[in-house]
């Protein structure tokens, strides 16, 4: 067991433990996480994504968060712990990290919090790793060096193209299971791809993009029956971890419906393009606004490349993050970042305006600014776009899996008679 160096009352993640340790991520976005654990192992971490959903999670959750804390918070804990306790890992040799956004919300707490149950759970040696752009907390162990940020940079670009080549090709297959078959195949690939040691990989890049849309356009489909489109927005962990949003893409599908959530990378640029906001409004250093200018720019011209590859095969890749923030304009002022505030505004206008007014709006219990952002927009919106066909839900460990059934049931009816009256 490596020595123990502990700062202000936190373990450190050192360099000694860097080889020895393995470290756990929790389980929040699928399509993007197997790869962002394929860009650390290609550096040299032993990182482990955890997928245990099953209700021993919420329990241990549950047991060891306050029940005022947010749902997302619970998961998550619940999660470490209950991989901690359940397997047989050497918990000496474990470290588990999180994202944290620094933000005003209370997502930036939820380290403190994972510390404060691991205390109670009897684990006080297990090291946290703080993964945020702001440089809050220093663990001389994990290094994001600027290789392992490009590598996170691609796994998000392919995570988001995997997302949505598999939303828009699953409702359509033919053969029962060949587009998870594909997915698979597909990240198992990209291992070697994240074995690169120089920086720039554009050319790379576009090859393996160019690979992943021929392979999932080769997938026989049936497009004969027009399914209605239904878009997924709302706080980050419950709009893209299926432990949070009890499988809500697959429950849309099992419903005759397509799904469609928004990409990943929007919320990053949108949390960056915020901090911009910021410094220009109250003031703050100008080398860093500049520094996140250039990083949403340089973001989007990879983005932009993407999206005409997809377009050109026949997918729908979405719009530009400036097209989406336009879209605010008489609805949503662009301070309102916290939590994803204006984001999921806008996302719910992109989704009416471009084919997928019918939108199922996620929600943890009691999270403040997506009721705000999120449930609070509805009636506007309603207003605006009469066509749009909206439902929040409230994502609770103690909310009745049913009632969430039966209002999205509710939901995809009207869905599917709107479209029939549509195309008549
Ligand atoms: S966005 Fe909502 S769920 Fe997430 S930390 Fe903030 S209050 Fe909690």
């Amino acid at each position: 067991m490596a020595e123990i160096v502990r700062e202000n009352g936190r373990v450190v993640f050192t360099e000694a433990m860097r080889e020895a340790y393995t470290i756990l991520v929790p389980h929040m976005a699928p399509y993007h996480f197997d790869l962002v654990i394929n860009a650390a192992r290609s550096e040299g971490y032993k990182a482990e994504l955890l997928t245990t959903d099953d209700y021993d999670v919420i329990h241990e959750g549950m047991k060891y968060a306050h029940n005022d804390i947010c749902v997302p918070a619970m998961l998550v804990i619940g999660q470490f712990i209950n991989a901690i306790k359940k397997r047989s890992i050497d918990v000496d040799k474990t470290a588990l990290v999180l994202v944290q956004t620094g933000g005003a919300c209370r997502a930036s707490n939820y380290i403190s919090l994972l510390r404060k149950a691991l205390i109670k759970a009897g684990y006080p040696d297990v090291p946290v790793i703080s993964l945020n752009a702001g440089g809050l907390e220093k663990n001389p162990g994990f290094n994001v060096t600027p290789r392992l940020l490009h590598k996170f940079h691609d796994a998000i670009l392919f995570g988001d193209m995997l997302m949505q080549l598999v939303n828009q090709t699953r409702p359509y297959e033919i053969t029962p299971g060949e587009t998870d078959a594909v997915h698979k195949d597909v990240v198992d690939d990209l291992k070697a791809y994240f074995n690169h040691r120089t920086l720039f990989t554009w050319r790379k890049h576009k090859r393996q993009t160019k690979t992943i849309i021929g392979r999932f356009k080769r997938i026989p489909v049936d497009r004969s029956q027009i399914k209605p489109k239904v878009g997924i927005v709302g706080e980050i962990y419950v709009k893209y971890s299926p432990l949070g949003n009890n499988h809500l893409e697959r429950t849309l599908e099992q419903e005759g419906c397509e799904a469609v959530t928004p990409p990943l990378y929007d919320f990053f640029l949108y949390s960056f393009d915020s901090r911009v906001y910021d410094i220009k409004t109250y003031g703050g250093p100008r080398k860093e606004k500049l520094a996140l200018k250039i990083f949403v720019w340089y973001v989007e011209i990879r983005r932009n490349k993407i999206r005409k590859m997809m377009r050109k095969a026949g997918y729908e890749p979405g719009i530009p993050y400036k097209a989406i923030k336009r879209l605010t304009q008489g609805f949503i002022d662009v301070g309102t970042h916290t939590g994803e505030g204006w984001l999921l505004t806008a996302e719910m206008i992109d989704l009416i305006r471009h084919g997928a007014p019918n939108i199922v709006c996620t929600q943890p219990f009691g999270c403040l600014p997506n009721h705000i952002a999120g449930k609070g927009m509805i009636k506007k919106l309603k207003k605006h776009y009469p066509e749009s066909n909206i439902v929040a839900i409230d994502y609770d460990t103690s909310a009745s899996k049913i009632n969430q059934i039966n209002r999205i049931t509710l939901m995809v009816s009207n869905a599917k008679r709107n479209l029939e009256r549509k195309i008549g």
